[in-house]
């Protein structure tokens, strides 16, 4: 049956796709990088390649490709089959359609007004004042285009009348904040009279909106107004163009970052293609992450007045802490990017080919603002350093401002050390782990020695053939690897063989050992490809010998506990039994001590 699943598979690159959220780097027949769902600083996370497999030896979850998006970017099912077939060029048969969940209509209906609102901007006669707004802007139909934007209408109920013919229900459109409710309970358009900006995630699905206003507001009018959080749009999560910019972004290796929808198409004008935009909010831990999978270099394009306020501010020291280099583009006090980018397009890249990193924009600020040959001018301006040293997480970095100001200040260096220790940096809300994820429980040594064996199996499965022999399953850490091991050595007495895809379709029903079962596979060829059969052979006995060791001292150790409790019962019948056991165990394993020393 060849399904979606598998063709998604087949026209996919696991390495490709998982490499746009995780870096990932060639170590063997797999590839290695830091687990995206626990925090972790050396690499534990592995895809395999030709098996279309991966799994985090950290945090032990893994899966195929499927499951990688789901977790990702937590979405649903049919969700991710969608977004992957997609991706893959893949086209969905009817019935997949229809299953569909409650989200993939939400987001429909949502790009159904994107492509209504945009029909109208480039057609209508009452999209007038939007087209000339953007004249004004000197936004060309091109790029009203790219960023397909719209007009939402004058009525106040245009958009919930083509809507609800389309056959979308009102309460969908609240849900989504295409529509809204009064105190009487009327229902209207949210959205009317504006421009309207489709804002989308990272796949370049419309999620929500920007909408400005056009011509003269009235009083109460806000001039941008935005799509309410919904089931489909929240806001910390998004940044505005990333999904248009990420290839830019990729090349310049770094991101511009603008405050509004018209700095980012005012860039485009310019012919500055790797910017984003935070649309209002401030940045969140979240739009960073997003930022982190395209680049580690922030350049922040916010006019000088506002750098120093404290929502920016507090951005900078998120961008800092989640290890960004951030830089600052000094724009000429009083110029947005959207009007110094029409105006002065050259001086603008000039403006941020110069962006300063953010320790010496911080010093020049200070020098300017403070009289540093006074007393009082020279504590605050020092001071005013420190807690921006502070901040910096390379020591070296630090280092070199501290030399920096000691030199510009004329102040010690040891004094603005011992100084800097009182702006020990404040943390903000630290950047969330799985919890889920970090219950992996310490492994102990039988279960290390355990998984090699297996893997080693795995690897070269005639091994199986001499371990059916010689090792007990009783021997293995847990039950779940003593399954594992008795379904491949039935598996490999009937097949000679081991084939990934096919145990997997039989252990279909037992998610667990799949897991494990491909976690192993990954070991394998990560531990053993290159290793000699004799090596192989010598690596097999000592583990078979260590495991059984293990397996003998663990027993004696119960049959002493039991033998103690049946003296104390006085009951003689148990009490031979258990010695005779006892006996024979403990002549086992001195046999075994014996043998390794052959
Ligand atoms: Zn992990």
């Amino acid at each position: 049956m060849p399904n979606e699943v598998d063709q998604i598979k087949a026209n996919l690159d696991i390495v490709d796709v998982i490499g746009e959220y995780v870096k990932l780097k060639q170590s063997g027949q797999n590839w290695k990088g830091l687990c995206p769902f626990h925090g972790e600083k050396t690499p534990s996370f592995m895809v395999h390649r030709e098996k279309q497999i991966w799994h985090c030896f950290g945090c032990s979850i893994g899966g195929d490709i499927f499951e990688f998006i789901q977790k990702m970017e937590n979405i649903d099912f049919p969700e991710t089959l969608q977004l992957l077939a997609k991706k893959a060029n893949v086209e969905l048969r009817p019935q997949d359609k229809r299953e569909h969940g409650k989200r993939t209509r939400l987001l429909e209906l949502v790009e159904a007004a994107d492509n209504y609102w945009h029909d109208l901007l480039l057609k209508s006669p009452g999209a007038r004042t939007a087209r000339d707004y953007l004249k004004e802007r000197q936004v060309d139909s091109d790029l009203a285009k790219t960023f397909h934007l719209g007009f939402s209408p004058e009525l106040w109920d245009g958009t919930i009348k083509y809507l609800t013919s389309k056959g979308y229900k009102i309460e969908e459109l609240l849900t989504v904040g295409l529509a809204a409710r009064n105190a009487k309970g009327t229902v209207y358009d949210k959205f009317h009279s504006r421009l309207m900006f489709p804002i989308t995630d990272i796949h370049g699905r419309t999620i929500g909106f920007g909408a400005r206003v056009l011509g003269s507001k009235k009083a109460d009018e806000p001039k941008y107004m935005n799509s309410p959080q919904s089931p489909v749009y929240n806001k910390s999560y998004v940044l505005y163009n990333l999904h248009r910019a990420a290839p830019a972004i990729k090349q310049a290796g770094y991101a511009v970052l603008v405050e509004g929808y018209m700095d980012v198409i005012g860039c485009y004008q310019a012919g500055i293609t790797n910017v984003v935009a935070t649309s209002g909010t401030a940045l969140t831990v979240e739009q960073l992450k997003l930022l982190k999978r395209y680049t580690k270099e922030l350049r922040l394009a916010f006019d000088a007045d506002l750098a120093g306020q404290s929502a920016a501010e507090r951005g900078i020291d998120l961008a800092l802490e989640a290890e960004l280099e951030v830089k600052i583009i000094s724009l000429p006090t009083g110029e947005d990017p959207d009007t110094w980018a029409r105006k002065q397009p050259a001086k603008f890249k000039e403006l941020i080919d110069a962006a300063q990193p953010i320790g010496d924009y911080t010093l020049s600020r200070v020098i300017t603002s403070f009289d540093i040959k006074s007393r009082q001018g020279k504590k605050t301006a020092a001071d005013t350093m420190l807690k921006a040293i502070s901040k910096l997480p390379n020591p070296i970095e630090k280092d070199f401002y501290l030399k920096q100001v000691s030199q510009v200040m004329g102040v010690a260096e040891a004094n603005l050390r011992e100084r800097l220790a009182l702006f020990s940096a404040k943390k903000h809300e630290p950047i969330k782990v799985d919890q889920e994820a970090l219950a992996s429980i310490p492994i102990s040594r039988q279960q290390l020695m355990t998984e090699r064996l297996l893997a080693l199996a795995i690897n070269n499965p005639d091994w199986l053939v001499i371990l059916g022999r010689e090792l007990s399953p009783n021997w293995l850490a847990t039950s779940l690897e003593q399954e594992l091991y008795r379904r491949l050595l039935v598996y490999y007495t009937e097949r000679k063989q081991l084939s990934l895809d096919e145990l997997k379709l039989e252990l279909a029903s037992e998610p667990k050992l799949i897991n494990l079962l491909e976690r192993l596979w990954i070991q394998a060829s990560n531990d053993f490809t290159d290793y000699t059969p004799e090596q192989e052979q010598h690596e097999l006995d000592t583990l078979i010998g260590d495991l059984k060791k293990n397996y003998l001292t663990s027993e004696l150790k119960l049959i002493s506990e039991s033998i103690r409790q049946a003296e104390n019962k006085g009951d003689q019948p148990e009490l031979t039994r258990l010695l005779e056991s006892f006996k024979d165990l403990s002549k086992e394993l001195s046999n075994q001590h014996n043998h390794a020393q052959d």
